[in-house]
């Protein structure tokens, strides 16, 4: 019992059979990193511009991005270009007075209506990349088509960023995974936003936690399809939203074949015991009862 536990609090992720499945760190600057992580599945760039009335300039980006890629020599780092509007309002890129800001102009959809703030980032990630050992990733948030992860690609390619992703937080993403790997290298599952998108749910509604829970069979069916294509495709597809730090869905999202987990840095060991408790097998069992449950059940009203 003691050697098992000694034997799964470091060290990278697997199952009990021995199935690798990278356990990442959510991260909002370099304060976060811990020095025991894999790699970073989503670093949040948006702290660095908040509470600012500019954009912050190249080489202030420069040595933010290249603090956390320094800390973490040999190993990923997923950059996810800045993630502005809805939960995360910035006076200085406003869309403007949205009547539903969550399905506003937000995301990449902001950073292709402002090309300028986006080119300037990863031109600055760039440049932080060229003079590290960590191995640079970027993705986009809130895609929703594959033209935009197209131009997405693209644009990482111009400014010299090889290895370019999109986030899957809209449905309409998850149900051209297969198309969306045609142009993109990996996909990252963002349940939060997936969750909310999906079930018409708030994120921030406590009263919805019913629906917003990732053990729903509808976002189970979203993820099980991007994992597939991604399967097919020979591509990595991770999950970077809450769902991968509960300890309870971590052995359903393996089986259900996604490549990566990703969660705040404190997750990780709980997720990582979790893992070690289960054979694929195990997992892929697990995947396919959840797939098959009912979902919440009816509320009673009084
Ligand atoms: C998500 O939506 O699941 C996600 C990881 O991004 P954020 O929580 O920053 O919107
Ligand atoms: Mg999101």
């Amino acid at each position: 019992r003691r050697r098992r536990r000694l034997a799964t609090t470091r060290g990278p992720g697997r199952t009990a059979d021995g199935h690798p499945v990278a356990l990442y760190g959510n991260i909002g600057s370099a304060e976060d990193v811990d020095g025991e992580l894999e790699g970073v599945g989503l670093f949040r760039t948006e702290l660095l511009y908040l509470h600012r009335t500019d954009p912050p300039g190249r080489d202030e980006q420069v040595a933010a991005y290249a603090e956390v890629f320094a800390a973490l020599p040999g190993r990923r780092v997923i950059v996810r270009t800045l993630d502005a509007g809805a939960d995360k309002p910035l006076p200085f890129l406003a869309a403007g007075e949205e009547p539903n800001p969550a399905l506003g102009v937000r995301g990449l959809r902001l950073a292709r209506r402002r090309a300028d703030v986006l080119h300037l980032q990863l031109e600055a990630i760039a440049q932080a990349a060229r003079d590290t050992a960590a191995e640079v990733w970027v993705m986009a948030p809130m895609v929703a088509t594959v033209a935009e992860a197209a131009w997405f690609v693209a644009a990482c390619r111009d400014a010299g960023l090889p290895t370019a992703g999109a986030m899957v937080e809209v449905p309409a993403a998850a149900l051209r995974a297969r198309s969306l790997l045609s142009v993109v290298d990996f996909l990252s599952i963002g349940t939060n936003d997936l969750s909310q998108y999906t079930f018409a749910a708030d994120r921030q509604c406590g009263d919805l936690a019913d629906l917003l829970d990732p053990a729903q069979p509808a976002l189970l069916e979203l993820i099980s399809g991007c994992a597939a294509a991604g399967m097919a495709a020979g591509k990595p597809v991770g999950v970077c939203g809450e769902a991968a730090a509960d300890p309870r869905i971590a052995p359903v999202l393996v089986g259900l074949g996604v490549t990566s987990l990703s969660m705040a840095p404190r997750a990780v060991p709980e997720v990582r015991e979790a893992l070690a408790a289960h054979t694929l097998a195990d997992c892929r069992q697990l995947a396919a009862e959840a797939l098959s449950a009912a979902g919440t059940a009816p509320l009673t009203v009084p």
